[in-house]
């Protein structure tokens, strides 16, 4: 390089560093002297002593990868206060122009008028709306990462990129674009976690990936706030499977008056939580990019008693427990590679009983006094039917089997006092509505919608369709297996010839992707008739339970 150009490198560092000073030093005043949250109230950096660090920043680039409630979205208002004041320009993006005018008028616009600084600063303005805003000498466009059309003519000097993950991952990219003219380039990306290497997490993971670490009372050394490490251990059946979680902290039970403690796992000891002395450690240092991992673990307000409580329910429901790690832990989940096992059917088993086998079908005794039971029928080349009976709540499976027609249906229901039938409505749809009228039990006909994004179950009482999620009920069905919610008899390897195992442990549960490059769950599809007849199987039973399903009432 020759000295001309060093000199002009050296040059431009200087001028950059000399705007990252006046940012920080602007950020630092607004946010303990003048800004106010949504509730009016001061900022209060006693309670989330991990955050300081970030508002003291002097870096070019911050990723915050955090839990919900981690008052990243506070310090992004007030951060693109300071930035747009020291007079550069900032391109916002949030994820759809449809919620822009609600984002700028709930959090930046309220800002504004719960502090006389942001007034009086705003008041000089050439521009103050929903799209565009002018700070002091800066200006601030919002666009919503949906309409490309707006990422167009806005030369910039920072880019912002709230809610990364609900953001059209394409247009992120496009964003950059915005910043090539500017000597500063500055970015920031913030938001909650949802699936591993995308969204917030990619960038967090070419970030230096700064962890939160606390000292133990006892022996004084510092670890990392890690759910995993410090508040819960894995109890492992003899397959090396995961089969529940206890606390880490014997002597905390509920109601005891004290919260769970972190447990130190050099020592044993305690670690202190509420430490003045916590620090961020950079766990990938050669990055010059700063990222922070906030789980609500680093601020004391949060029981790790309320956490725990949470984390109980979740344990063998994949869906809630992607939930607790993007909410509580501000961790993307790695629920990828899930599938029923021959070893998760086996812990299903009931020694107690076993099944008829013939050829095409499998049922208990003829003997055993049956009823009321539900249904489940998955439409393929055969009719794939699973009945099912209550026993202490639990679903025990009584017949299973590949019957060629609805005729054959029939004489089932009557058999074995079916209550409740649910039916796939795909592909023979007229044929399953016929039998639909003519049948003198209830029954629904299942849709298959969205997959992975819609979490309702929709009961359409009047014609008799239930719509869900595939993903959401194949996840519900796994569960129920998981927690031994389903009985099945001692001899089901040998159903079908070993075909019923084989369906229930085809389909594995993965991430896809979609045309525009996003992510969402889904289980591979297969030879899998037996395991969608169990999904099926379960709504009917649930029905002919309680009559609802998750609160929305069966009409
Ligand atoms: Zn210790």
């Amino acid at each position: 390089m020759s000295d001309e150009l060093l000199k002009d490198v050296k040059r431009l560092d200087l001028i950059r560093m000399e705007r990252l000073l006046k940012i920080r030093d602007t950020r630092i005043d607004f946010a303990t002297n003048h800004h106010r949250n949504t509730r009016d109230e001061p900022m209060q950096f006693d309670s989330y002593p991990h955050i300081r660090a970030v508002y003291n920043s002097i870096s070019p680039e911050i990723v915050l990868q955090g839990s919900v409630q981690s008052m990243k979205s506070e310090w992004a208002v007030i951060d693109h206060f300071a930035v747009a004041y020291s007079g550069l320009s900032v391109f916002f993006v949030i994820p759809k122009y449809e919620m822009r005018t609600t984002y700028v008028q709930n959090r930046v616009n309220r800002a504004v008028q719960n502090a006389q600084k942001y007034k009086d600063i705003i008041g000089a303005g050439f521009f103050d709306n929903v799209a565009m805003k002018s700070f002091g000498k800066g200006v601030v466009k919002y666009v919503g990462s949906n309409v490309l059309a707006d990422f167009k003519e806005f030369p910039a000097d920072v880019i912002y990129v709230e809610e990364v993950d609900e953001c059209d991952s394409d247009n992120v990219e496009y964003a950059l674009d915005r910043l090539r003219a500017s000597p500063y380039q500055f970015k920031r990306y913030v938001g909650n976690p949802k699936i591993e290497g995308r969204g917030i997490n990619k960038f967090f993971k070419e970030s230096d990936q700064r962890e939160w670490f606390v000292p133990c009372k006892e022996c004084g050394e510092f670890h990392e706030l890690d759910w995993f490490e410090t508040i819960v251990e894995s109890i492992i059946d003899k397959d090396g499977n995961v089969v529940t979680y206890r606390l880490r902290d014997k002597e905390w039970e509920e109601g005891c008056g004290v919260d769970v403690k972190c447990v130190c796992p050099s020592c044993g000891g305690e670690l202190d939580r509420v430490s003045s002395e916590g620090e961020w450690r950079p766990q990938n240092p050669k990055s010059s990019i700063e990222g922070y991992h906030i789980s609500m673990m680093c601020s004391p307000i949060n029981a790790i008693a309320m956490m725990w409580k949470n984390f109980q329910t979740s344990i063998h429901d994949p869906l809630r427990l992607q939930q607790f790690y993007n909410s509580y832990l501000g961790l993307p989940y790695k629920g990828v590679g899930h599938r029923v096992t021959d070893h998760l059917l086996d812990q299903c088993v009931d020694t107690d009983y076993q099944f008829i086998v013939e050829g095409g079908c499998a049922y208990a005794s003829a003997d055993a006094i049956f009823g009321p039971c539900s249904m489940g029928i998955d439409v393929g080349g055969n009719l794939d039917v699973k009945i099912s009976e209550s026993c202490g709540g639990k679903r025990k499976a009584v017949y299973m089997g590949k019957v060629k027609n609805f005729d054959e249906i029939d004489d089932l229901i009557q058999q074995y006092n079916v209550e409740v039938v649910v039916v796939d409505s795909m592909p023979e749809t007229q044929l399953v509505q016929d039998f639909q009228d003519r049948c003198e039990v209830s029954v629904w006909l299942c849709r298959y919608g969205s997959e992975g994004t819609d979490k309702r179950i929709v009961h359409q009482g009047a014609r008799r369709i239930i719509n869900v999620d595939r993903t959401n009920v194949l996840d519900r069905a796994f569960s129920a297996l998981k927690a031994r919610k389903v009985i099945l008899p001692a001899n089901h390897r040998s159903i079908f010839k070993g075909g019923y195992v084989d369906e229930m442990c085809g389909p594995v549960r993965q991430t896809t992707e979609d045309a525009k490059g996003n992510l969402k769950y889904t289980w591979s599809k297969c030879k899998d008739h037996q395991r969608h007849a169990d999904v099926y199987d379960m709504l009917a039973f649930k029905m002919m339970d309680e009559m609802v399903i998750d609160d929305v009432s069966v009409g």
